[in-house]
């Protein structure tokens, strides 16, 4: 029986959270699955009631269990703490403990949501891609100096991967698109960075183990360039710590809105964790207007990454399109001929469009 730590957070996290959790319940009861729930502090509220933003056993019951859900953390009350004692330390934390070397986040654009986007409609109508980004190495993560030097001071930043971490990486690439459509952008910038080379170099040798892949390699530069010239061309994109991070937020962008994007965070070990891009939204926590449609669509990733549950996942997912495609939206996604619901109600919605 899949063991799921929920970590609600703060902000909206808990009102998000407990309509993912709905949604799996009815999953587990429409299908044979059956899966627990402990529910655990985090962030700001774990501060509140223990003194550190990742407690010692919310630690522990994340590591014992399957899969992780968490909502959000953060917000002003904890904004004047000292660096290590704030909420966002709780992410790091659970990032390195259950060695989550990678974070996946998907963009696909609604046809019901296209007005959302900033393209225009014959560019993202259609767009359904995966950014597969290394999350533990790289520049962010390397050597770093700073020397006075008689120029002024000198400042270093290494870019550093093993092998062996771009190969799991690049595997998980591939493992991710034999999933989907079966075709690999890994973006690099092998004409300028000897790291960029090793990183190709990997890619091609592991290529070798899925046939059924097609593999193309593409400069970072011009990877940009094309996720706002065509972003159909793309199905999986896998790439390092800092480029990741920048493609996947341009990416998220196509889509135009953030209570839509869901990700998740696999590693070396057996447990995922899976969580919406955006934050806790304190300016409308409380309120039971937040998205759940991201947190939902995470609660789907968990199903297809961590129980290889992909029908499930995918019913999920076909539930979200039918309930937007109805008209229904929570405030953030309103135009004049909207549905207008709050946070519960469209999680009842994707629930009934689960059940009929
Ligand atoms: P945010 O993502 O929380 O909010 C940005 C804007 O988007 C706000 O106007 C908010 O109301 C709106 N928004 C976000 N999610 C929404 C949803 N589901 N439905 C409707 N509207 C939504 O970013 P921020 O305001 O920069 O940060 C707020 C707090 O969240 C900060 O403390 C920040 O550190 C934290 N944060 C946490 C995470 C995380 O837990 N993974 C990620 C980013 C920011």
């Amino acid at each position: 029986m899949p063991k799921i730590t929920v970590l609600p957070g703060d902000g909206i996290g808990p009102e998000i959270i407990t309509e993912a959790v709905k949604v799996l319940q009815v999953i587990a009861e429409q299908g044979n699955a059956s899966f627990t729930f402990e529910q655990f502090p985090v962030g700001g509220v774990a501060i509140d009631q223990t003194g550190v933003p990742l407690p010692a056993n919310t630690l522990e019951q994340c590591k014992s269990s399957d899969a992780v859900l968490l909502g959000a953390v953060g917000g002003p009350k904890w904004d004047t703490l000292p660096g290590e004692l704030r909420p966002e330390m709780a992410l790091l934390g659970l990032r390195k403990e259950l060695q989550l070397f990678s974070n996946l986040r998907p963009a696909k654009v609604y046809d019901a949501l296209i007005e959302a986007s900033t393209l225009k409609r014959e560019v993202i109508q259609g767009v359904d891609l995966l950014v597969v980004r290394e999350l533990t190495g790289g520049i962010y993560f390397g050597e770093k100096t700073k020397v006075e030097t008689e120029q002024g001071i000198k400042v270093t930043d290494a870019l550093t991967y093993t092998e062996l971490e771009i190969e799991r990486i690049v595997r998980l690439g591939f493992e991710t698109a034999m999933k989907r459509r079966k075709k690999l952008t890994s973006v690099d910038k092998a004409n300028i960075l000897e790291s960029s080379r090793v990183w190709r170099a990997v890619a091609e040798k592991v290529a070798v183990d899925y046939p059924e892949v097609e593999l193309n390699h593409m400069l970072v530069d011009n990877c940009a360039m094309q996720l706002v010239r065509n972003p159909k061309q793309f199905d999986v994109i896998v790439t390092e710590n800092m480029f990741g991070d920048i493609l996947s937020d341009e990416a998220a962008m196509l889509t135009g809105s953030i209570g839509m994007l869901p990700s998740a965070s696999m590693g070396t070990g057996s447990v995922g964790m899976f969580e919406p891009i955006h934050g806790s939204a304190p300016d409308i926590a409380g309120q039971g207007v937040a998205n759940p449609l991201a947190t939902i669509l995470s609660a789907a990733m968990m199903l297809k990454y961590s129980f290889g549950m992909n029908e499930e996942a995918e019913q999920i997912e076909k539930a979200v399109f039918n309930v937007l495609e109805e008209g229904y939206r929570t405030k953030d996604l309103a135009t004049e001929d909207s549905k207008v619901v709050t946070t519960q109600e469209m999680g009842d919605l994707v629930v009934h469009a689960l059940k009929s």
